[in-house]
């Protein structure tokens, strides 16, 4: 028996799943996105308010599913508040690429995300970890190309079609 993640990793990933950030849901949102993991059976729904120049100002996660899913999208919350739109976007796609373990460049202090790297051993936690962020790449898309919040869904299984 063996866990799935170093232990100076399981404490920041424990401290985020008992306590996650952004749970209080959003009055006035501009973005909203659900995720589903069907490997693991995590569900994920996402609100993020932005201001007139795309400054996220409030995020709301709420994920109903396994301590990896919950801290990641706990981190994903904390970590973007206050960041521009785009930088979210590229933040974003560097870690589904770290998760993924495929070379990134990510000049930024990821913080207590770094922590999600430990699931890079475990093939079937990596899908729980990079729901959060998947989720909001599709939202943002869907934002951007004024697609309605809410209108669809995303599943980690599509990953599958990027191999
Ligand atoms: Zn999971």
């Amino acid at each position: 028996m063996s866990d799935p993640l170093d232990d100076m990793y399981r404490e920041i990933i424990l401290d985020h799943y008992k306590a996650p950030r952004g749970k209080r849901p959003l009055d006035d949102k501009d973005i909203e996105s659900d995720g589903h993991n069907p490997s693991c059976g995590d569900e994920l729904t996402m609100q993020l308010k932005v201001d007139k120049d795309n400054i996220v100002q409030d995020v709301h996660v709420d994920c109903k599913g396994c301590a990896i899913s919950v801290a990641s999208g706990s981190m994903l919350a904390e970590y973007i508040k206050g960041k521009p739109l785009n930088d979210v976007k590229r933040i974003s796609e560097a870690i589904k690429k770290m998760l993924k373990g495929e070379e990134t460049d990510i000049p930024e202090d990821l913080g207590d995300i770094d922590s999600l790297k430990g699931v890079r051993n475990f093939p079937v936690r990596i899908k729980c970890a990079l729901l959060a962020w998947m989720t909001l790449i599709e939202g943002v898309k869907n934002f951007e190309t004024g697609t309605k919040p809410g209108s669809f869904t995303v599943s980690t299984e599509d990953d599958k079609k990027e191999h």
